[in-house]
């Protein structure tokens, strides 16, 4: 069953009032805009997006709601920022960080911004919102104010739950120091309804405070939650329905199952559905070298359509790891198994395949799919670098047929990023360039190669020019009549047009080149 049933499923259960009263559902995620977002943070962003969609399109209208959390201390400077300029706002709350570049309003907005185009490339209909607005606007208030009147439920519950112990004198609370505007350097020591008293001190190893004691009130953005807290609070504030959990808060006793019974306990609302899901890794030899950092979600949809992108979020099962690595042959293998998914899908099954490929689509392009013409992903990669073709025109006679104004569409979408996907991650094997002066790699070959090759050459002197698909069928008898291994033949038509031993399939290669060439070439070798 694909995945997505089951989240549809429970929520049919959990929501069933809402449902009734016919109130739209929430689907919530989030992300702290700490610094450049990882792919990673992608798969729940789609996971997410997806079972909003679905949960919509099976009439159980949900809203997809994204936070990003700009409320969270800055505790940590990345590489890429020079670290003497931004130090001096370690504490502060992210908002309230200067942006590194030009553009976006503060540190927050320009992470944050940059993931939002992202998630909206992925056509995802979402609301977006800021978490330090919710706190101004005093939509916390309320929560705030059950969460200090429960301070001591909540240490129980923290102990019970996790075997963390919190301190006698504990509030789930940070409060913004008045005097130097840190959140990350504060404690509050007592509440009495309406004020908090706090201290702002060196509290935290990131960051220093400044020293000053002070009473204010807790309301109206003046201070947040302790993240678990808050994030049962965010269950009530926001209403949610359905909220996944990453991986590494899912573990027992850990960040959800805390959130979860303070939900229960303290607010007294069931927690959303849940939709624990794994990491999404990158590998690769450079990545884990020269980048070091691993790949953000702008440098993910820059590589991927957002189709494809959707696709490789979804088609596993959440609780299974994704490893991806973009420098192998991941990618063409990916739009392999995405061609073969949408095969399923036109033929009308119904299967979880077929469903995969049709919620890989925007909401907007589900409305409007028709079959198209998909040409391997790898077989455009080896047609775009060949200059002197009409891609076009390649792929009508390749596939014997004309192409449509969809599938024109779909050829180019594939040729742009074949290009991209070319000039930064694909292995040696599928670049190459075609040789104008006879190779020095195609030089010695066997009896038996040269054989095989002159009834090639009898091919290309007959007069009618074969299209790939045919090229590739005579060649195979060729292969069977001289009976020389497949290695050894596909190996020399390799090192005589590439000058090496891999490359495209063969008919296809031989089908795009310019017969002069070929003939003449293959005359070189067999007199060599
Ligand atoms: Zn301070």
């Amino acid at each position: 069953m694909f995945w997505i049933e089951r989240v549809i499923a429970e929520s049919r259960v959990h929501s069933a009032a809402k449902i009734k009263a016919k109130t739209p559902l929430v689907v919530r995620d989030e992300k702290t805009a700490s610094g450049r977002i990882h792919v990673g943070s992608l798969r729940g962003v789609v996971i997410h997006g997806v079972a909003g969609e679905a949960l919509s399109e099976a009439e159980v209208p949900a809203q997809f709601v994204y936070e990003i959390n700009d409320f969270d201390p800055f505790d940590d400077v990345p590489s890429s920022l020079e670290r003497e300029k931004f130090a001096p706002f370690l504490g502060k709350p992210l908002f309230a960080v200067p942006s590194p570049e030009a553009g976006a309003e503060n540190y927050a907005e320009y992470y944050g911004g940059e993931f939002i185009g992202v998630i909206k490339e992925l056509g995802f209909e979402v609301q977006t919102y800021r978490a330090s607005d919710y706190y101004k606007q005093g939509k916390f208030n309320a929560a705030i104010k059950t969460a200090l009147e429960a301070r001591d439920l909540i240490a129980e519950i923290y102990e019970r739950v996790s075997g963390g112990k919190r301190g006698k004198n504990w509030f789930p609370i940070s409060v913004i120091c008045e005097q130097c505007g840190k959140i990350g350097t504060t404690k509050v020591s007592s509440f009495d309804g309406a004020r908090v008293t706090y201290e702002c001190g060196d509290f935290v190893e990131w960051a220093k405070g400044c020293g000053h004691k002070g009473e204010i009130s807790p309301y109206d953005g003046n201070a947040k939650l302790l993240w678990k807290v808050e994030w049962a609070a965010k269950f009530v504030v926001l209403d949610v329905d359905v909220e996944g959990a990453g991986k590494d808060h899912s573990t027992k006793g850990g960040a959800r199952d805390i959130a979860d019974a303070i939900a229960r306990e303290v607010f007294h609302v069931e927690p959303p559905v849940n939709i624990p899901y794994e990491f999404f890794h990158i590998g690769g030899q450079k990545m884990s070298t020269s980048r070091g950092k691993g790949i953000s979600a702008r440098e993910m949809a820059d590589l991927l359509p957002p189709k494809l992108l959707r696709f490789l979020m979804i088609y596993k099962e959440p609780a299974r790891v994704i490893e991806f690595d973009p420098e192998g042959d991941t990618i063409p293998v990916l739009y392999d198994m995405y061609d073969r998914y949408a095969e399923e899908y036109f033929k009308g099954e119904q299967g979880e395949h077929a469903r995969m490929f049709y919620f890989a689509q925007a909401p907007s392009a589900r409305k409007n799919l028709k079959k198209h013409l998909m040409p391997r992903f790898s077989e455009i990669a080896y047609l775009v670098q060949m200059p002197h073709l009409t891609l076009t025109e390649e792929i009508e006679m390749a596939y014997g047929v004309t192409l449509s104004k969809v599938d024109e569409t779909e050829l180019e979408q594939r040729a742009a990023y074949a290009k991209i996907w070319l000039s930064r991650f694909a292995p040696p094997d599928y670049n190459f360039e075609i040789q104008k002066e006879f190779p020095e790699a195609a030089r010695g070959l066997s009896t038996k190669q040269k054989e095989a090759l002159s009834q090639v050459l009898a091919i290309f002197t007959d007069g009618k020019k074969l299209t790939g698909a045919e090229l590739h069928t005579r060649l195979h008898d060729i292969k069977t009549e001289t009976g020389i291994a497949p290695a050894e033949f596909f190996k020399a038509l390799y090192r005589l047009f590439l000058g090496k031993e891999s490359g495209p399939k063969a008919g296809l290669l031989l089908g795009v080149l310019d017969p002069d060439l070929v003939r003449k070439r293959l005359k070189e070798a067999i007199e060599s």
